[in-house]
């Protein structure tokens, strides 16, 4: 309780709900589960008669563009998976809930819960895409996983976001259901076997009677009931050929399970006590309390607005090795890098598919008098960020410096709109404990949060269009803008020693983030302070833990106009890259003494600790280094094996194979952390690559390295800029090519900086 509760130990793969200790029908009989046969829903009909509101009609056409990819293509030689039908079913409900599905259950799929081909056909299956395959029969898709999504809340009555949410409630979970089933059914396809999703509008199966049976829910005449959530709820299924171990149906007395076990946290499940919290605060807050933070006029590292350069998308080094500059390996692996594992490679076709429609024309003749309050239109648009399911959201304008100043064709970026919307995704604390941060799982973590901000941010954008204003979801695979100085301006963090990286009060690193940029007025947030410069100046244990010594242990320097602990990137990228026992890397996110759960189902001493944390700035000279310390006396960062609950495997010419290794590292407390003796390469503002040139433009380490000696200090680089004189040579971008772009341009993909942090080396990274 003080140093650990239950839920530290709760397998990841029961979710969050304690559906485990409700009592079971165990002769479970299929006419119980049966009620009227369910009508599908109309889909890809962005203006057809269900059109309700701007929101609604976004979330369908979004489940009409994820019905694509409800059917595809099959893997030609099965993954080797276990035998052990019980392990399997750990992968595919971890996967859902890793996916954010309320509930998941499993069951058979009976002849009677396939919806006649008639039914199936008045939905709009339009959407079935190129590489479409006949479904297995019946007989052979013999088992049902079932997804559950609880509806979100609706606004308070005078928040502008309830006329836009209420309507649309239940599209926006059906919208929800419809990604994390096609992305499971991806997976299952990935490994080899048959899947197949079905959805409100992309369905041939009876849902509701597979809930019952999956053990979701209780049939209560013509209704379902779900034991623990009472507001309404989406459903969808996978029906697969994968045999796996089925779970019972509930038994009928289970319609309602909320005593107080259920209030104080079932076997470590989220407590009623903490669903409560959140519920109970205004909607335009969102689940942390940011408002207790405090709040300063400039974020706590210095920037020099006037000096930082405006850099070019092609500077990232995941942008650099997709164009040749970091050699032929790290080429081939940048072009395989997110279908290299199948959880993520089953997210890259819904992540691509949203792309296209990022931006668009608004609605110029919309009537838009309502929104002249800009307080209003900021709580509005944050109701709506935290109904569609981001963990924090932030408003600020956009600096000049945030645009970048070329985009991935090579072609100037002009600034276009006024304001930023910025939202961060929770990457989620259990599957982190589970892993050592560079095995398996890693890019998939990564994937979730771009998939989940991608739909989020744009179909805000396409709402806040329709509502008659300029608006563009700035995403993973494709941003105008850079994320990191946004997240600081819009109040959502500040810098850790991480290096490129904005480190949250109440999830520290473990985030992604998405913006949508926009003209709408809204009234911005101020930056924060709570107290991370001299935490992360008297802590060092992500340099310690760091597998390819990228993070600096020294001071921090002056990097384009921001001071910043300067990690050497292109050694993080390429490890990142090229890791052959792992898809990827963020394991600094994860030994984090910072990356912690400090909601009301989390220990004691870590709740007490945040608290004093934002509050007693003047104990943390005592308070920090007893923290740090602590954190690895107590074993913090070492994985959990209770939370790991994915099959490791590695995609290989489009097959899932036994990878070659598994990274298992724990902690390493014996590592030398002399500054003195680590080499950090730094490519400044002059020796990025030609912004318009996608040709190969090699990099010249040994001159970066000799390049972090030029960084002046942030105290050297204050007192320069009070003497009135010019910013350091380096500063100054490589220029463009004369003539126009040159070299081909690379298809849309998603890009990490520094521990997924973004495009790196662009002055600041996006931390998307
Ligand atoms: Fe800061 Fe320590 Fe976290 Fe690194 S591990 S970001 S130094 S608190
Ligand atoms: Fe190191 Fe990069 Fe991994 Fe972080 S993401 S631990 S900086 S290699």
């Amino acid at each position: 309780m003080f140093f650990r509760t239950a839920a530290d130990k709760r397998p990841f793969h029961l979710g969050t709900y304690p559906l485990e200790a409700l009592p079971r029908d165990e002769a479970p009989d299929d006419s119980r589960a049966s009620g009227p046969r369910p009508t599908p829903a109309p889909i890809s009909t962005p203006n057809g008669p269900l059109a309700q509101s701007a929101l609604t009609k976004t979330a369908r056409h979004y489940r009409g563009l994820f019905a694509e990819f409800a059917q595809g293509e099959v893997a030609p030689v099965r993954a080797p998976v276990p035998d052990d039908l019980g392990a399997r079913v750990i992968d595919i409900k971890g996967y859902g809930y890793f996916m954010d599905a309320s509930q998941v259950g499993v069951c058979r799929m009976p002849e009677a819960a396939w919806l006649s081909r008639t039914e199936s056909e008045n939905s709009d299956t339009a959407s079935a895409g190129p590489g479409e395959l006949e479904r297995a029969g019946p007989a052979a898709q013999g088992f049902a996983i079932v997804l559950l999504v609880a509806h979100g809340r609706v606004p308070e009555p005078d928040n502008l976001a309830r006329g836009w949410i209420a309507p649309a409630v239940e599209e926006i979970a059906d919208m929800r259901a419809a990604e994390i089933a096609v992305c499971v059914a991806g997976h299952i396809r990935q490994m080899g076997f048959a899947a197949r999703a079905h959805f409100n509008g992309e369905c041939e199966a009876d849902l509701e009677r597979l809930a019952v049976l999956a053990g979701l829910a209780v049939r209560d005449g013509e209704t379902l009931r779900n034991p623990f959530i009472e507001g309404g709820f989406a459903l969808a299924a996978i029906t697969t050929e994968y045999e796996l171990s089925v779970d019972a149906p509930l038994a009928r007395k289970t319609a309602r399970a909320k005593g107080l076990r259920y209030w104080r946290g079932i076997n470590g499940a989220m407590s009623g006590r903490e669903r409560n919290r959140r519920a109970k605060r205004a909607t335009h807050l969102g689940p942390f309390p940011m408002e207790t933070v405090r709040r300063v006029d400039r974020p706590t590292t210095l920037i020099l607005d006037a000096e930082v350069p405006r850099v070019p998308r092609r500077a990232g080094f995941f942008d650099r090795a997709l164009r040749g500059d970091l050699g032929e390996k790290s080429t081939r692996e940048r072009n395989r890098f997110a279908f290299k594992q199948p959880h993520a490679a089953a997210m890259m076709a819904p992540m691509r598919a949203m792309v296209p429609i990022q931006g668009g024309a608004h609605d110029a003749d919309a009537d838009t008098a309502a929104y002249a309050d800009p307080g209003a239109n900021a709580r509005a648009i944050k109701s709506l960020g935290y109904h569609m399911g981001v963990d924090f959201v932030g408003i600020c304008e956009v600096p000049r410096y945030a645009w970048y100043s070329h985009g991935p064709d090579g072609e100037p970026i002009e600034p276009y709109h006024t304001y930023a919307v910025v939202m961060l995704i929770d990457q989620g604390y259990d599957t982190m404990e589970g892993a050592s941060g560079d095995d398996w799982i890693s890019g998939a973590q990564s994937m979730r949060a771009y998939l989940r901000g991608g739909e989020i941010a744009g179909i805000m954008a396409d709402t806040v269009r329709q509502l008659g204003f300029p608006a563009r979801s700035q995403t993973n695979v494709d941003s105008d803008v850079l994320h990191i100085p946004l997240l600081l301006w819009a109040g959502l963090g500040e810098m850790s020693r991480i290096g490129e990286l904005v480190l949250n009060p109440f999830i520290g690193p473990r985030m992604k983030s998405v913006v949508l940029t926009t003209d709408m007025p809204l009234e911005v947030d101020k930056p924060i302070d709570f107290g991370l410069q001299y935490f992360c100046n008297n802590c060092q244990k992500c340099a310690r833990e760091c597998p390819c010594d990228a993070i600096s242990l020294g001071d921090k320097v002056m990097f384009n106009g921001y001071e910043i602990w300067k990690p050497d990137v292109e050694r993080c990228a390429r490890y990142r890259l090229t890791n052959t026992k792992g898809s990827a890397c963020g394991r600094c996110m994860k030994t984090c003494p910072l990356n912690k759960v400090v909601t009301m189902d989390g220990p004691l001493v870590e709740r007490a600790a945040s608290w004093l944390g934002l509050r007693a700035f003047w104990l943390k000279p005592l308070m920090v280094p007893i923290a740090v310390k602590l954190d690895d006396v107590l074993g913090h960062g070492k994985r959990v094996p209770e939370k790991k609950w994915w099959l490791d495997l590695e995609v290989i010419d489009g097959v899932c194979v036994t990878p070659k290794g598994i990274n298992t590292r724990d902690l390493d407390l014996t590592r030398n952390t002399d500054p003195a003796k680590q080499k950090i390469a730094t490519y400044p503002a002059s020796m990025m690559p030609v912004p318009n040139d996608n040709r190969p433009q090699p990099v010249d380490r040994k001159t970066a390295l000799a390049a972090t000696a030029l960084l002046e200090t942030p105290d050297e680089a204050k007192a320069r800029h009070a003497r009135g004189e010019a910013p350091p040579a380096h500063y100054t971008p490589t220029p463009p090519a004369a003539g126009g772009p040159k070299g081909p341009v690379a298809a849309p993909t998603p890009y990490q900086g520094l521990a997924g942090s973004g495009p790196p080396e662009s002055g600041k990274a996006a931390q998307s």
